[in-house]
């Protein structure tokens, strides 16, 4: 087995839409980013690509290549899916705790949850999703943006 971790933050941004693990949540601003800025997913990517030794996705879909600019990150998680795959990993469970002062989240974890599990190929129950806040401290408590870790295990 092999654990990776993963860590992202993007600011928040008016004119944009809030999309969080591959869910478009009703709220006034959206996140900063040359994709669709999901931040969850991000996260989530860089922990299985940190698992399996395969750097991050900075370097597999660099900002300043257009074709990824505003693409959807559920569509980055499917390459990364099959480059673990390719590998020779398959995923043991994926858990992820977004920080977000708003919005609320819990309504829409389970279809976030719905759509990792889906786009990693593996039961619904080895991915879990949490949403908490800083109490209103630091960045994510003065709505600067929002930020996420994941963790997860690979197995060969
Ligand atoms: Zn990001």
């Amino acid at each position: 087995m092999r654990i990776g971790h993963g860590y992202d933050v993007h600011r928040f941004a008016e004119g944009r839409k809030l999309i969080l693990g591959g869910v478009e949540v009703p709220f006034p601003a959206g996140l900063d980013g040359h994709s669709d800025a999901d931040v969850l997913l991000h996260a989530v990517m860089d922990a299985l690509l940190g698992a399996a030794a395969l750097r991050d996705i900075g370097y597999h879909f660099p900002d300043t290549d257009m074709r990824y600019k505003g693409i959807s990150s559920m569509e980055l998680l499917g390459c990364v899916a099959q480059k673990i795959a390719d590998a020779g990993y398959r995923v043991g469970n994926v858990d992820v705790t977004v920080i977000a002062q708003a919005p609320k989240l819990k309504k829409y974890i389970p279809q976030m949850m719905e759509n990792i599990a889906a786009k990693l190929d593996v039961d619904p129950g080895r991915v879990n999703v949490k949403a908490t806040t800083e109490e209103g401290l630091g960045f994510t408590g003065n709505m600067e943006g929002i930020s996420c870790h994941a963790v997860c295990l690979l197995e060969e």
